[in-house]
C-alpha cells in the first residue's frame, strides 16, 4: 500500500468542471451554457434540464444522494438545505432518482430564518436561491454521505440580495463593463471581458482538540476570554516558517487532498508569525469562484482537524497578545485574453494604461477608504486592526519606491521620463544564482499594498468571507473607471488626456500613498492631519456602507439600493451585539462556575497550610502563605466586584432595543467590563497551583501541538 498521491489524477475529481460538461452534455447544451457563463444570457429551462440530469448521472456516481444549493447568507458561514434526488416510488416498488432544471436553477429556503435586517418581514418568508452557472458544482463528501452541492445567490421574493454572493456577481458585472469602457477608449479592439482575479491567503491556528474541549471559552466563542501570556511568546520567531511538525505536516496533507478533489488550488503553506499559526495560500481565481472556494478552504480545515484529534481556530485573535489571524484579498483584473491591467510591465513609466488603472485604483481607495475599512469590519477583526501587528485601522496604500517616484514626476511635470531600476541581489556567495530583485521591497504594515501585478488588500479578518471586500473593491474602482471614461471619451487626444488624469488623480489623492510603517504612533498622528478617517472598531466603521458617497455608488452600478445597504447595516450592528452579549455570558458562566470555586480552593489549600505550619512548628516561618494568601484574596475579591458588574451591564445591553445605541452600548460598557473581568483572573493564573487552574493554559495550548 502506498500513500502516494496523484494529484493530477484526484485535481478537480469531484467538480462538475468545464472538462466534466464537455465530456458529459450534448456539444449543443455545452456551448449554451457557455454563452450563459460569458456573455451573461438568460438560460432556458430546456437547457437546464438537460445539464440537471447530466449533473445528477455524474454526482450519482459519485456517490451522492441527495443534492442542495449551497449559499452564503449574511451569518458569515455557508447555508444549505438538503433534499434528496428520490422522486415518487414507481409500480415496480424502485424508486427513481430525479433532479429537473427547475430544480437546479431555483430553490426555496426558508428566508425567514436568516438575517435580512428588516428588508423582509417574517409573513413574507419566502427567499429563492439561484443557481451561479459561473461557480462550478461540486459533490461533497463526509460521514453524512455525498451530496450534490450547487452554489447559488439567495434573494427575496422581491429581488432583494440576502447573500454575499448577489451583490458581488453584480459588482463583477460593474467593473467589467467599466474596464472594457476604458479598455476601449485607449485603444484595446480585442479583449472582450475583463474579470477580478483573487486569491485569498488563509491563516488559522491549529490546537489540539482535547485540550481545546477544556476551554468552555473556545468551545462558545472561537477565542480565549481569559489566559495569561506563556514565558515565551513569538519573539524567537523560530515557528515562522520553521519545520512544520509531524502531526500538523499529516493534517495538512490531508486537507490539501480534500481540497484538490474539490478543484481549489492549495498550494503554499507555512507556518505562520506566531506558534501553531499556520497559512495556505490557494493560486488565484475569478472572483466569485475564489469567494466560494474560500469558504470551502475554511470549511474543510476544521472538519479535517477534528480526524486529526486537532482543532482548527479560525477566529481573528484566539490568543490576546499574540499574532492574530487574516485573510489577505490578493486583487487584480484581468482580461480573457490575458492582459493583467494591473501588469506595470518593463517600463511602467510609459505604460500609460497601467497608470491609469493604478490612479484610478489611489483615487477610488482615498474617496472610500472608510467604507474599505468598514468591509473589513468584524467582531473578532477588531482585536487585530490597529492592534499593533495586523495592519491599522487606517487606510492607505503602499506603492514602493519606484511607482512612487513616477508618480512623483508626474505630480510636478505632468508626466514622466525613467523607471528607477530593478537591482540585481548579490548574495555573495557563489554558488547561490544572483536575481534579479521585485521593483519594490515589501511592507508588511501596509493595509493595502502594491505586490507586483496585484494590490494585496490586508485587513480582511480571518474567519470573515472576502466577498464584501471584493464586492466594494470591484465597485470603487468601476466608479473610477467611468469617471476617467467620461472625460476620455469626450476628449480629443486620448492620451494627452489620460497623462492629464494621471497627474491629477496622482496629486489629488496622493494623501493616500504610505510607504513608512503603518504600525508606528506617528502614522497615526499623521494619518490624522491628512484627514484619512481611523475607524477603530466595527461599530464606528460600519455606518460607511450608507455614507452618501457609498450609496450613490453602488446605486450607480446597482451593485446595492439604499434599503439593501440599510439592511446590512442594521445585520453588522445586530451581530456584533449578539457576539459581544454571547462572549460576556461564557466569561460569566467560567468565572462563577470554574475560575471562582478553583481559587477558593487554592486559597484553602494557603490557608490549611498556615495552620498546618504554625501548629507543627511555631516557629518556623509562614510569610509566604500569608503573602499568598492576601494577593489571592485580593484578587479574588476583585475578580468577584468585576464579575457582578458585568452581569449588571450585560442585563442592561440585552434589555436595550436592536441596533446603533445598542452595539455601542456592548463596545463601551460591555467590553469594558470584560476586561476588567479578565484582568484580576489573569493575575490569578499566574499564582494559582497549575494543577488547580481549571483549564489548559496558552502554553499548553499553543506550544503543545
Ligand atoms: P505573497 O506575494 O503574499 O508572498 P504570492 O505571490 O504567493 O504571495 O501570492 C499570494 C496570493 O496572491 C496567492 O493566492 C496568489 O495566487 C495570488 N495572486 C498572485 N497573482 C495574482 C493576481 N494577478 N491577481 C490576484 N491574485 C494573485
Ligand atoms: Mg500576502
Amino acid at each position: 500500500m502506498s500513500d502516494r498521491i496523484n494529484v493530477s489524477e484526484i485535481f478537480g475529481e469531484n467538480v462538475f468542471d468545464d472538462a466534466a460538461m464537455q465530456a458529459r452534455l450534448p456539444k449543443k447544451i455545452y456551448q449554451k451554457l457557455h454563452q450563459v457563463i460569458e456573455e451573461g444570457i438568460e438560460l432556458d429551462i430546456e437547457t437546464a434540464d438537460v445539464i440537471a440530469h447530466e449533473m445528477k448521472e455524474w454526482a450519482i456516481e459519485k456517490g451522492a444522494t441527495h443534492f442542495t444549493h449551497w449559499f452564503q447568507p449574511l451569518t458569515g458561514v455557508t447555508a444549505e438545505k438538503h433534499d434528496s434526488f428520490i422522486t415518487a416510488p414507481m409500480a415496480n416498488g424502485k424508486v427513481l432518482m430525479s433532479f429537473s432544471g427547475k430544480e437546479l436553477i431555483k430553490g426555496e429556503p426558508d428566508a425567514s430564518s436568516f438575517p435580512s435586517g428588516g428588508l423582509r418581514a417574517t409573513f413574507e418568508a419566502r427567499g429563492y436561491t439561484a443557481w451561479d452557472c459561473t461557480s462550478p458544482a461540486f459533490v461533497r463528501q463526509d460521514a453524512g454521505g455525498a451530496t450534490l452541492c450547487i452554489p447559488t445567490a439567495f434573494c427575496s421574493y422581491t429581488g432583494e440580495a440576502l447573500d454575499q454572493k448577489t451583490p458581488l456577481l453584480r459588482s463583477m458585472e460593474a467593473i467589467n463593463e467599466q474596464s472594457i469602457r476604458l479598455l476601449r477608449v485607449l485603444g484595446n479592439t480585442t479583449s472582450k471581458k475583463v474579470t477580478p482575479s483573487v486569491g485569498p491567503e488563509q491563516e488559522y491556528f491549529i490546537v489540539d482538540r482535547e485540550k481545546y474541549l477544556k476551554r468552555k471559552d473556545l468551545v462558545f466563542t472561537g477565542r480565549t476570554l481569559f489566559g495569561a501570556m506563556p514565558p515565551k511568546g513569538q519573539e524567537m520567531d523560530d515557528h515562522y516558517f520553521g519545520a512544520i511538525r509531524e502531526r500538523i505536516a499529516a493534517y495538512m496533507k490531508d486537507v490539501d487532498v480534500e481540497l484538490w478533489k474539490l478543484g481549489v488550488t492549495a498550494k503554499t503553506e507555512h507556518n505562520e508569525a506566531a506558534p501553531a499559526q499556520h497559512e495556505l495560500a490557494p493560486i488565484y481565481a475569478q472572483c466569485n469562484v475564489a469567494v466560494d472556494h474560500n469558504q470551502l478552504v475554511m470549511e474543510t480545515l476544521k472538519k479535517v482537524a477534528g480526524r486529526h484529534g486537532l482543532q482548527c481556530l479560525l477566529h481573528e485573535k484566539p490568543f490576546a497578545g499574540v499574532n492574530g489571524s487574516g485573510k489577505h484579498n490578493n486583487w487584480s483584473l484581468i482580461t480573457d485574453d490575458g492582459i493583467n491591467l494591473l501588469s506595470p510591465g518593463s517600463k511602467p513609466h510609459e505604460n500609460i494604461q497601467f497608470l491609469l488603472v493604478l490612479t484610478c485604483v489611489l483615487k477610488a481607495v482615498d474617496k472610500h477608504a472608510g467604507l474599505l475599512r468598514a468591509s473589513a469590519a468584524d467582531v473578532g477583526n477588531d482585536h487585530r486592526l490597529g492592534a499593533n501587528e495586523a495592519p491599522p485601522a487606517i487606510i492607505s496604500v503602499y506603492l514602493g519606491e519606484q511607482l512612487e517616484d513616477i508618480l512623483a514626476q508626474f505630480i510636478t511635470t505632468g508626466t514622466a521620463t525613467h523607471s528607477i531600476k530593478r537591482e540585481r541581489l548579490s548574495t555573495g556567495v557563489k554558488t547561490l544564482p544572483d536575481f534579479r530583485k521585485d521593483a519594490a521591497d515589501r511592507n508588511r504594515t501596509s493595509p493595502f499594498a502594491f505586490t507586483g501585478n496585484k494590490f494585496e488588500f490586508r485587513m480582511v479578518g480571518s474567519k470573515d468571507s472576502v466577498a464584501q471586500s471584493n464586492v466594494v473593491l470591484n465597485t470603487i474602482v468601476a466608479e473610477a473607471f467611468a469617471d476617467a471614461c467620461d472625460v476620455l471619451e469626450k476628449a480629443e487626444d486620448v492620451e494627452i488626456a489620460a497623462l492629464d488624469l494621471i497627474s491629477e488623480y496622482a496629486r489629488e489623492h496622493q494623501r493616500i500613498i504610505f510607504n513608512g510603517n503603518g504600525y508606528s504612533e506617528e502614522w497615526i498622528e499623521e494619518a490624522l492631519r491628512r484627514g484619512l478617517p481611523n475607524y477603530e472598531c466595527m461599530v464606528d466603521a460600519i455606518g460607511a456602507y450608507i455614507a452618501p458617497e457609498s450609496v450613490a455608488a453602488f446605486e450607480r452600478f446597482h451593485v446595492f439600493s439604499r434599503s439593501e445597504l440599510e439592511s446590512r447595516v442594521e445585520i453588522e450592528y445586530e451581530i456584533y451585539a449578539k457576539t459581544i452579549n454571547i462572549e460576556a455570558k461564557a466569561m460569566i458562566d467560567i468565572a462563577t462556575k470554574q475560575i471562582i470555586p478553583a481559587v477558593i480552593r487554592y486559597a484553602t489549600v494557603l490557608a490549611e497550610s498556615y495552620n498546618a505550619v504554625k501548629m507543627a512548628c511555631p516557629s518556623a516561618p509562614v510569610n509566604v502563605q500569608a503573602e499568598l494568601l492576601a494577593e489571592t484574596s485580593q484578587l479574588l475579591a476583585d475578580t468577584k466586584a468585576a464579575l457582578k458588574k458585568l452581569q449588571q451591564v450585560t442585563e442592561i445591553a440585552a434589555k436595550m432595543e436592536r441596533g446603533e445605541a445598542q452595539a455601542h452600548y456592548y463596545k463601551d460598557e460591555v467590553s469594558a467590563a470584560m476586561q476588567n473581568l479578565r484582568t484580576p483572573v489573569d493575575k490569578l493564573e499566574m499564582i494559582v497551583d497549575k494543577s488547580m487552574w481549571p483549564m489548559p493554559s496558552y502554553g499548553d495550548l499553543i506550544f503543545e501541538v
